[in-house]
Protein backbone atom coordinates (compact mmCIF):
# COMPACT_ATOMS: atom_id res chain seq x y z
CA UNK A 1 0.00 0.00 0.00
CA UNK A 2 1.54 3.14 -0.59
CA UNK A 3 0.43 6.81 -0.51
CA UNK A 4 0.53 7.86 -3.89
CA UNK A 5 1.29 5.82 -7.19
CA UNK A 6 1.57 7.75 -10.51
CA UNK A 7 0.35 5.27 -13.19
CA UNK A 8 2.33 4.22 -16.62
CA UNK A 9 3.73 7.53 -17.48
CA UNK A 10 6.74 8.03 -19.83
CA UNK A 11 10.33 8.83 -17.93
CA UNK A 12 12.35 10.92 -19.51
CA UNK A 13 14.55 8.68 -20.79
CA UNK A 14 11.92 7.01 -22.50
CA UNK A 15 11.04 3.91 -19.92
CA UNK A 16 7.06 3.26 -19.17
CA UNK A 17 6.68 2.93 -15.42
CA UNK A 18 5.02 3.69 -11.98
CA UNK A 19 6.16 5.31 -9.64
CA UNK A 20 5.39 4.59 -5.93
CA UNK A 21 5.78 7.41 -2.96
CA UNK A 22 5.29 6.70 0.56
CA UNK A 23 5.49 9.93 2.76
CA UNK A 24 7.95 12.33 1.05
CA UNK A 25 9.87 9.21 -0.86
CA UNK A 26 9.58 7.48 -3.76
CA UNK A 27 9.99 4.08 -2.82
CA UNK A 28 9.52 1.97 -6.40
CA UNK A 29 9.92 2.50 -9.69
CA UNK A 30 8.19 -0.35 -12.13
CA UNK A 31 5.68 -2.25 -12.56
CA UNK A 32 3.55 -1.86 -9.35
CA UNK A 33 0.82 -4.39 -8.18
CA UNK A 34 0.16 -2.74 -5.14
CA UNK A 35 -2.68 -0.23 -3.94
CA UNK A 36 -2.71 3.05 -3.21
CA UNK A 37 -4.16 6.16 -1.23
CA UNK A 38 -4.27 8.01 -4.69
CA UNK A 39 -3.63 7.13 -8.19
CA UNK A 40 -2.33 9.57 -10.62
CA UNK A 41 -3.13 8.21 -14.05
CA UNK A 42 -0.29 9.40 -16.19
CA UNK A 43 -0.80 6.80 -19.07
CA UNK A 44 0.77 7.94 -22.29
CA UNK A 45 2.37 11.23 -20.64
CA UNK A 46 5.88 12.36 -19.67
CA UNK A 47 6.13 12.01 -16.07
CA UNK A 48 10.11 14.16 -15.38
CA UNK A 49 11.53 14.67 -12.25
CA UNK A 50 10.81 19.28 -11.33
CA UNK A 51 11.98 22.27 -12.94
CA UNK A 52 15.16 23.92 -11.58
CA UNK A 53 15.83 27.08 -11.95
CA UNK A 54 19.28 28.06 -10.75
CA UNK A 55 19.94 31.67 -11.60
CA UNK A 56 16.70 34.08 -10.51
CA UNK A 57 16.28 37.63 -9.13
CA UNK A 58 12.64 37.19 -7.02
CA UNK A 59 12.97 40.41 -4.90
CA UNK A 60 12.21 42.22 -8.23
CA UNK A 61 9.68 40.07 -9.77
CA UNK A 62 6.39 41.07 -11.16
CA UNK A 63 7.92 44.89 -10.43
CA UNK A 64 7.24 45.32 -14.08
CA UNK A 65 6.50 48.71 -15.17
CA UNK A 66 7.56 49.82 -11.52
CA UNK A 67 8.44 52.91 -11.16
CA UNK A 68 8.29 52.74 -15.00
CA UNK A 69 9.65 50.67 -17.55
CA UNK A 70 13.16 49.97 -19.17
CA UNK A 71 12.81 52.29 -22.57
CA UNK A 72 16.18 51.80 -23.79
CA UNK A 73 16.15 47.88 -23.05
CA UNK A 74 19.28 47.79 -21.86
CA UNK A 75 21.09 46.23 -18.78
CA UNK A 76 22.57 49.61 -17.31
CA UNK A 77 19.23 51.28 -17.54
CA UNK A 78 17.19 48.56 -15.83
CA UNK A 79 20.10 48.52 -12.91
CA UNK A 80 19.22 52.43 -12.98
CA UNK A 81 15.62 51.35 -12.11
CA UNK A 82 15.92 48.80 -10.08
CA UNK A 83 17.76 51.17 -7.71
CA UNK A 84 14.65 53.41 -7.53
CA UNK A 85 12.62 50.57 -7.28
CA UNK A 86 14.42 48.90 -4.02
CA UNK A 87 15.12 52.07 -2.16
CA UNK A 88 10.83 52.55 -1.38
CA UNK A 89 10.48 48.70 -1.61
CA UNK A 90 9.00 47.04 1.84
CA UNK A 91 9.83 43.78 2.96
CA UNK A 92 5.52 42.98 2.79
CA UNK A 93 5.29 44.25 -0.41
CA UNK A 94 8.56 42.10 -1.64
CA UNK A 95 7.31 39.03 0.28
CA UNK A 96 3.74 39.06 -1.44
CA UNK A 97 5.09 39.85 -5.12
CA UNK A 98 7.87 36.83 -4.87
CA UNK A 99 4.96 34.39 -2.85
CA UNK A 100 2.85 35.23 -5.83
CA UNK A 101 5.57 34.05 -8.32
CA UNK A 102 6.20 30.99 -5.92
CA UNK A 103 2.44 29.80 -6.93
CA UNK A 104 3.53 30.21 -10.55
CA UNK A 105 6.29 28.20 -10.39
CA UNK A 106 4.63 25.74 -8.61
CA UNK A 107 1.66 25.29 -11.08
CA UNK A 108 4.63 25.24 -13.27
CA UNK A 109 6.46 22.35 -11.75
CA UNK A 110 9.25 24.51 -10.72
CA UNK A 111 9.96 23.31 -7.10
CA UNK A 112 13.65 24.62 -6.53
CA UNK A 113 14.88 28.22 -7.65
CA UNK A 114 18.42 29.78 -6.64
CA UNK A 115 17.68 33.53 -6.52
CA UNK A 116 20.03 36.09 -6.17
CA UNK A 117 19.19 39.00 -3.84
CA UNK A 118 20.09 42.61 -4.06
CA UNK A 119 22.64 43.25 -0.80
CA UNK A 120 23.62 46.79 -1.88
CA UNK A 121 21.16 48.92 -0.17
CA UNK A 122 22.32 48.85 4.20
CA UNK A 123 18.80 48.28 4.97
CA UNK A 124 19.09 44.81 3.42
CA UNK A 125 15.21 44.62 3.35
CA UNK A 126 15.77 42.41 0.15
CA UNK A 127 17.35 39.81 2.62
CA UNK A 128 14.74 40.07 5.52
CA UNK A 129 11.71 39.42 2.40
CA UNK A 130 13.94 36.93 1.39
CA UNK A 131 14.47 34.53 4.13
CA UNK A 132 10.84 34.98 4.95
CA UNK A 133 9.37 33.62 1.83
CA UNK A 134 12.18 30.91 1.89
CA UNK A 135 10.97 29.41 5.20
CA UNK A 136 7.23 30.75 3.96
CA UNK A 137 8.06 28.24 0.51
CA UNK A 138 10.11 25.09 2.38
CA UNK A 139 7.49 22.68 2.99
CA UNK A 140 6.72 22.79 -1.01
CA UNK A 141 9.88 24.76 -2.84
CA UNK A 142 13.09 24.64 -2.10
CA UNK A 143 15.11 28.45 -2.53
CA UNK A 144 18.18 29.09 -2.26
CA UNK A 145 19.60 32.68 -1.79
CA UNK A 146 22.58 34.22 -3.33
CA UNK A 147 24.50 37.25 -1.41
CA UNK A 148 24.45 39.60 -4.61
CA UNK A 149 26.40 43.45 -4.48
CA UNK A 150 24.43 44.25 -7.48
CA UNK A 151 26.39 48.06 -7.49
CA UNK A 152 29.38 45.76 -6.69
CA UNK A 153 31.35 44.79 -4.17
CA UNK A 154 33.69 47.64 -4.14
CA UNK A 155 31.79 50.32 -5.98
CA UNK A 156 28.94 50.79 -3.48
CA UNK A 157 30.32 52.00 -0.36
CA UNK A 158 29.41 49.58 2.04
CA UNK A 159 29.12 46.61 -0.50
CA UNK A 160 31.64 44.19 0.77
CA UNK A 161 30.33 44.60 4.56
CA UNK A 162 26.33 44.14 3.30
CA UNK A 163 27.32 40.96 1.56
CA UNK A 164 29.08 39.46 4.82
CA UNK A 165 26.24 40.54 7.09
CA UNK A 166 23.47 38.87 4.42
CA UNK A 167 25.63 35.52 4.78
CA UNK A 168 24.89 36.10 8.33
CA UNK A 169 21.66 36.06 8.29
CA UNK A 170 21.41 33.29 6.92
CA UNK A 171 22.08 33.31 2.96
CA UNK A 172 23.79 30.56 1.70
CA UNK A 173 25.57 31.22 -1.23
CA UNK A 174 28.14 34.39 -2.34
CA UNK A 175 27.93 36.19 -5.57
CA UNK A 176 29.70 38.41 -7.53
CA UNK A 177 29.49 41.44 -10.23
CA UNK A 178 33.07 41.67 -11.87
CA UNK A 179 32.40 43.63 -14.54
CA UNK A 180 30.38 46.01 -13.10
CA UNK A 181 33.28 47.08 -10.76
CA UNK A 182 35.15 50.31 -11.79
CA UNK A 183 37.90 48.79 -13.29
CA UNK A 184 38.78 45.60 -14.31
CA UNK A 185 41.47 45.32 -11.54
CA UNK A 186 38.78 46.03 -9.10
CA UNK A 187 36.64 43.16 -10.84
CA UNK A 188 39.46 41.04 -10.85
CA UNK A 189 40.35 41.69 -7.06
CA UNK A 190 36.33 41.77 -5.99
CA UNK A 191 37.05 37.82 -7.58
CA UNK A 192 40.06 36.68 -5.66
CA UNK A 193 38.06 38.29 -2.19
CA UNK A 194 34.63 36.65 -2.84
CA UNK A 195 36.28 33.25 -3.61
CA UNK A 196 38.22 33.29 -0.32
CA UNK A 197 34.89 34.45 1.59
CA UNK A 198 33.18 31.03 -0.59
CA UNK A 199 36.27 28.90 0.78
CA UNK A 200 36.36 30.02 3.92
CA UNK A 201 32.59 29.67 5.20
CA UNK A 202 32.54 26.52 3.03
CA UNK A 203 29.71 28.15 0.81
CA UNK A 204 28.61 27.89 -2.89
CA UNK A 205 29.62 30.79 -5.04
CA UNK A 206 27.23 32.09 -8.03
CA UNK A 207 28.77 35.10 -10.20
CA UNK A 208 27.31 37.32 -12.53
CA UNK A 209 30.23 37.26 -14.73
CA UNK A 210 31.21 39.35 -17.83
CA UNK A 211 27.40 39.84 -18.48
CA UNK A 212 28.47 42.75 -21.37
CA UNK A 213 29.62 42.11 -25.24
CA UNK A 214 33.14 43.76 -24.67
CA UNK A 215 35.46 40.77 -25.78
CA UNK A 216 37.99 42.33 -23.61
CA UNK A 217 36.02 41.45 -20.17
CA UNK A 218 36.97 38.29 -19.09
CA UNK A 219 36.66 38.06 -15.81
CA UNK A 220 35.76 34.58 -16.37
CA UNK A 221 39.42 33.42 -16.38
CA UNK A 222 40.25 34.68 -13.44
CA UNK A 223 37.07 33.28 -11.65
CA UNK A 224 38.24 30.05 -12.70
CA UNK A 225 41.89 30.29 -11.80
CA UNK A 226 40.26 30.89 -8.39
CA UNK A 227 37.96 28.33 -8.42
CA UNK A 228 40.69 26.21 -9.03
CA UNK A 229 43.09 27.44 -6.68
CA UNK A 230 40.22 26.53 -3.71
CA UNK A 231 38.68 23.75 -4.86
CA UNK A 232 35.59 25.10 -5.08
CA UNK A 233 34.68 22.72 -7.94
CA UNK A 234 30.62 22.29 -8.67
CA UNK A 235 30.08 24.56 -5.62
CA UNK A 236 31.16 27.34 -8.45
CA UNK A 237 29.06 28.99 -11.05
CA UNK A 238 29.64 31.68 -13.58
CA UNK A 239 26.45 33.10 -14.87
CA UNK A 240 25.56 34.63 -18.25
CA UNK A 241 29.35 34.77 -19.19
CA UNK A 242 27.75 36.66 -22.58
CA UNK A 243 31.30 38.29 -23.22
CA UNK A 244 32.28 34.89 -24.49
CA UNK A 245 30.27 35.22 -27.39
CA UNK A 246 32.36 37.99 -28.48
CA UNK A 247 35.62 36.94 -27.61
CA UNK A 248 38.28 35.85 -30.17
CA UNK A 249 38.37 32.19 -30.77
CA UNK A 250 42.19 31.79 -30.04
CA UNK A 251 41.44 32.74 -26.29
CA UNK A 252 38.60 31.19 -26.23
CA UNK A 253 40.60 28.03 -27.01
CA UNK A 254 42.55 28.65 -23.86
CA UNK A 255 39.74 29.65 -21.45
CA UNK A 256 37.49 26.92 -21.91
CA UNK A 257 39.65 24.36 -20.86
CA UNK A 258 40.89 26.30 -17.51
CA UNK A 259 36.82 26.63 -17.00
CA UNK A 260 36.60 22.92 -17.36
CA UNK A 261 39.86 22.02 -15.47
CA UNK A 262 38.16 24.26 -12.38
CA UNK A 263 35.03 22.00 -12.51
CA UNK A 264 32.68 25.13 -11.87
CA UNK A 265 29.43 25.39 -13.82
CA UNK A 266 27.79 28.06 -16.22
CA UNK A 267 24.75 29.44 -16.08
CA UNK A 268 23.77 31.29 -19.49
CA UNK A 269 20.34 32.81 -19.19
CA UNK A 270 18.81 32.79 -23.14
CA UNK A 271 15.51 34.69 -22.22
CA UNK A 272 17.06 37.90 -20.91
CA UNK A 273 20.62 37.95 -22.98
CA UNK A 274 18.96 37.70 -26.30
CA UNK A 275 17.25 40.51 -24.97
CA UNK A 276 19.96 42.67 -23.54
CA UNK A 277 22.93 41.85 -25.44
CA UNK A 278 23.84 43.65 -28.38
CA UNK A 279 22.19 46.88 -28.13
CA UNK A 280 24.92 49.06 -28.84
CA UNK A 281 25.07 46.92 -32.26
CA UNK A 282 23.88 47.79 -35.69
CA UNK A 283 24.58 44.99 -37.64
CA UNK A 284 25.07 42.26 -37.58
CA UNK A 285 23.51 41.56 -34.39
CA UNK A 286 25.55 39.44 -31.44
CA UNK A 287 23.16 36.84 -29.93
CA UNK A 288 24.91 37.47 -26.60
CA UNK A 289 24.56 33.81 -25.64
CA UNK A 290 27.63 31.97 -24.12
CA UNK A 291 29.35 29.40 -25.89
CA UNK A 292 26.54 26.69 -24.61
CA UNK A 293 27.70 23.84 -26.79
CA UNK A 294 31.72 24.22 -26.91
CA UNK A 295 31.47 24.24 -22.84
CA UNK A 296 29.48 21.08 -22.70
CA UNK A 297 31.84 19.39 -25.34
CA UNK A 298 34.44 20.67 -22.51
CA UNK A 299 32.63 18.48 -20.11
CA UNK A 300 31.57 21.74 -17.93
CA UNK A 301 28.07 21.48 -16.89
CA UNK A 302 26.12 24.05 -18.15
CA UNK A 303 22.33 24.59 -16.95
CA UNK A 304 19.47 27.02 -18.45
CA UNK A 305 18.52 29.89 -16.11
CA UNK A 306 15.41 32.14 -16.11
CA UNK A 307 16.83 35.14 -14.53
CA UNK A 308 14.04 37.59 -14.97
CA UNK A 309 10.14 37.79 -14.82
CA UNK A 310 8.31 40.90 -15.52
CA UNK A 311 10.74 42.95 -13.94
CA UNK A 312 13.30 46.15 -14.98
CA UNK A 313 14.71 43.66 -17.53
CA UNK A 314 12.57 41.82 -19.05
CA UNK A 315 9.05 42.38 -19.68
CA UNK A 316 7.62 39.12 -19.80
CA UNK A 317 8.12 35.92 -18.39
CA UNK A 318 5.92 32.98 -16.93
CA UNK A 319 8.11 30.52 -14.84
CA UNK A 320 8.12 27.96 -17.34
CA UNK A 321 11.44 26.77 -17.30
CA UNK A 322 10.62 24.98 -20.87
CA UNK A 323 9.85 28.81 -22.13
CA UNK A 324 13.86 28.95 -20.86
CA UNK A 325 14.91 25.85 -22.53
CA UNK A 326 13.33 26.62 -26.08
CA UNK A 327 15.07 29.94 -25.97
CA UNK A 328 18.33 28.11 -25.45
CA UNK A 329 17.78 25.70 -27.45
CA UNK A 330 17.23 28.19 -30.83
CA UNK A 331 19.71 30.72 -29.60
CA UNK A 332 22.34 28.10 -29.26
CA UNK A 333 21.16 26.17 -32.43
CA UNK A 334 20.94 23.28 -30.10
CA UNK A 335 18.60 21.26 -32.61
CA UNK A 336 20.12 17.76 -32.92
CA UNK A 337 17.70 15.17 -31.39
CA UNK A 338 20.66 14.92 -28.79
CA UNK A 339 21.04 18.23 -28.03
CA UNK A 340 17.47 18.84 -27.66
CA UNK A 341 16.65 16.12 -25.62
CA UNK A 342 20.35 17.85 -23.31
CA UNK A 343 18.40 21.21 -23.01
CA UNK A 344 15.48 19.37 -21.42
CA UNK A 345 17.96 17.74 -19.17
CA UNK A 346 19.50 21.22 -18.78
CA UNK A 347 16.15 22.46 -17.37
CA UNK A 348 16.06 19.87 -14.70
CA UNK A 349 18.69 17.62 -13.55
CA UNK A 350 22.17 19.96 -15.03
CA UNK A 351 20.12 22.63 -13.14
CA UNK A 352 19.74 20.51 -9.93
CA UNK A 353 23.65 19.47 -10.29
CA UNK A 354 24.51 23.24 -10.58
CA UNK A 355 22.21 23.90 -7.66
CA UNK A 356 23.99 20.80 -5.64
CA UNK A 357 20.25 19.64 -4.52
CA UNK A 358 20.80 16.22 -2.86
CA UNK A 359 18.14 13.48 -3.54
CA UNK A 360 16.70 14.91 -6.98
CA UNK A 361 15.56 12.51 -9.62
CA UNK A 362 12.80 9.65 -10.02
CA UNK A 363 14.61 6.41 -8.21
CA UNK A 364 13.71 5.01 -5.35
CA UNK A 365 15.39 7.13 -2.19
CA UNK A 366 14.70 10.21 -4.15
CA UNK A 367 12.87 12.95 -2.59
CA UNK A 368 9.19 12.15 -4.45
CA UNK A 369 9.02 15.17 -6.59
CA UNK A 370 7.96 15.24 -9.73
CA UNK A 371 5.53 16.49 -12.58
CA UNK A 372 3.29 15.35 -15.46
CA UNK A 373 3.64 17.01 -18.50
CA UNK A 374 0.79 16.69 -21.44
CA UNK A 375 3.49 15.71 -24.09
CA UNK A 376 5.12 12.17 -24.62
CA UNK A 377 8.66 12.85 -24.44
CA UNK A 378 11.22 15.69 -23.48
CA UNK A 379 11.29 16.79 -27.19
CA UNK A 380 7.70 17.07 -27.40
CA UNK A 381 7.55 18.71 -24.41
CA UNK A 382 10.20 21.80 -25.44
CA UNK A 383 8.24 22.09 -28.50
CA UNK A 384 4.50 21.98 -27.02
CA UNK A 385 5.24 23.78 -23.65
CA UNK A 386 2.54 22.10 -22.77
CA UNK A 387 0.21 22.02 -19.77
CA UNK A 388 1.19 20.64 -16.53
CA UNK A 389 -1.37 18.17 -15.60
CA UNK A 390 0.03 17.23 -12.28
CA UNK A 391 3.20 18.51 -9.86
CA UNK A 392 4.06 16.59 -6.41
CA UNK A 393 6.62 18.35 -4.08
CA UNK A 394 7.55 16.21 -1.34
CA UNK A 395 5.47 13.72 -1.82
CA UNK A 396 2.10 16.08 -1.61
CA UNK A 397 -0.21 16.85 -4.90
CA UNK A 398 0.60 20.60 -5.19
CA UNK A 399 -1.12 21.59 -8.50
CA UNK A 400 -3.56 20.00 -10.95
CA UNK A 401 -4.97 21.08 -14.43
CA UNK A 402 -7.49 19.41 -16.43
CA UNK A 403 -6.45 18.22 -19.49
CA UNK A 404 -7.31 20.85 -22.25
CA UNK A 405 -7.66 19.71 -25.89
CA UNK A 406 -9.20 21.99 -28.66
CA UNK A 407 -12.75 20.98 -30.13
CA UNK A 408 -12.57 21.54 -33.44
CA UNK A 409 -15.86 22.35 -35.40
CA UNK A 410 -14.75 21.06 -38.82
CA UNK A 411 -16.99 18.93 -41.42
CA UNK A 412 -15.24 15.90 -41.69
CA UNK A 413 -12.60 15.96 -39.37
CA UNK A 414 -11.99 14.65 -36.09
CA UNK A 415 -14.12 16.84 -33.33
CA UNK A 416 -10.85 17.66 -31.07
CA UNK A 417 -7.21 18.28 -31.26
CA UNK A 418 -4.47 17.79 -29.59
CA UNK A 419 -0.80 18.41 -30.99
CA UNK A 420 0.85 15.99 -30.27
CA UNK A 421 3.00 14.10 -32.61
CA UNK A 422 4.54 10.68 -32.39
ZN1 LIG B 1 20.94 37.76 -12.91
Amino acid sequence: MFDLIVRGGTLPDGRVADIGIQGDRIVEVGQIAAEAGRVIEASGDLVSPPFVDPHFHMDAVLSYGLPRVNASGTLLEGIALWGELRAVATVEEMAARALRYCDWAVSMGLLAIRTHVDTTPDHLRGVEAMLEVKRRVAPYLDLQLVAFPQDGLYRSATGRQNVLRALDMGVEVVGGIPHFERTMEEGAESLRDLARIAAERGLMWDVHCDETDDPMSRHVETMAREVTRHGLGSRAAGSHLTSMHSMDNYYVSKLIPLIAESGMCAIPNPLINITLQGRHDSYPKRRGLTRVRELQAAGVTVGWGQDCVLDPWYSLGTADMLDVAFMGLHVAQMTHPDEMARCFRMVTQDNAAVMGLQEYGLTPGCIASLVVLDAGSPVEALRLRPDRLAVVSKGRVVAEKRRNDTRLVLPGRSDTVRRRHP
